[in-house]
């Protein structure tokens, strides 16, 4: 077994202690991350040590966040959206780290849900999902809309836009955890109309804690009352029509 030590101690100096069984998945995930994508596009990054990096340390910059939601409330583990999941980013290590996360993966294109269905299978991750579908339609269903505790998303699109796909699956009081570049206060500026429209809030605009992370802040929002029922949009419009 690969002992990731760059993840082990990026993840330590995020409070997050990663036992045998989770580090063993993270290798098993990145060898069939690095196969997966000789064939289908998944990610850029390739090299291993930045796998540790950018992909894992990086998606598990929203365990505290979490981990704050679940001590807030401590009656269910949080039921966590992934909109726009490619490869898994952050979903999956989320899941690895926090192995009772309810998860649902959503993604548009049918290959990579196919990569995602093989890793949670690879990964013997019970309470994990993904789905083939637009977030835009999904969030219309009622198995979907107002259901999840917390939706994530990175790498998927501008705030104002990702906010019309993710926040209609929040039910009210749930958080919105954004990962972004070094933008991300200009972004969450260019997101007061849709936050106003959609009834939510901005609670924070975090850094990331981590050096080797510095490029990363986290976005926090949190919806106040339910979405009005035409958001979001028909598919394609959040992004050709930003709110
Ligand atoms: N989140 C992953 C990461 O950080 O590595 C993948 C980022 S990739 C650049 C963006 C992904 O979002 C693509 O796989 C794309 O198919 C998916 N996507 C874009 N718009 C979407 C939508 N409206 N609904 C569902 N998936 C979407």
């Amino acid at each position: 077994m690969t002992a990731l030590p760059t993840l082990t101690r990026l993840a330590e100096a995020l409070g997050v202690a990663l036992d045998a069984t989770a580090l063993d998945r993270f290798a098993r995930y990145r060898d069939l991350l690095l196969d997966w994508n000789r064939r289908i596009n998944l990610t850029r990054v390739t090299e291993p040590t930045e796998v540790e990096i950018r992909l894992f340390a990086d998606s598990l910059l929203l365990i505290p966040y979490l981990r704050r939601f679940r001590e807030a409330n401590p009656d269910n583990p949080p039921r966590l959206a992934d909109v726009g999941a490619g490869g898994g980013f952050p979903g999956l290590p989320l899941k690895i780290a926090m192995p009772d996360l309810d998860l649902t993966l959503i993604e548009a294109t049918g290959k990579k849900v196919a990569f995602l269905d093989a890793a949670i299978a690879a990964l013997d991750l019970a309470g994990a999902r993904a789905v083939h579908g637009r977030a835009e339609e999904l969030a219309h269903l009622p198995d979907y809309r107002g259901r999840f505790d917390v939706v994530t998303a990175r790498a998927v699109a501008r705030m104002p836009t990702l906010l019309e796909y993710c926040l209609p699956l929040l039910r009210p009081g749930g958080w919105g955890l954004f990962p972004k570049g070094r933008d991300a206060q200009d972004e969450a500026a260019e997101a007061a109309n849709a936050l106003a429209t959609l009834h939510a809030r901005l609670l924070a605009i975090d850094p990331a804690p981590v050096p080797e992370l510095a490029g990363t802040a986290i976005v926090v929002v949190e919806q106040i009352k339910p979405v009005p029922p035409k958001y979001p949009r028909r598919a394609g419009l959040p992004a050709k029509r930003p709110l």
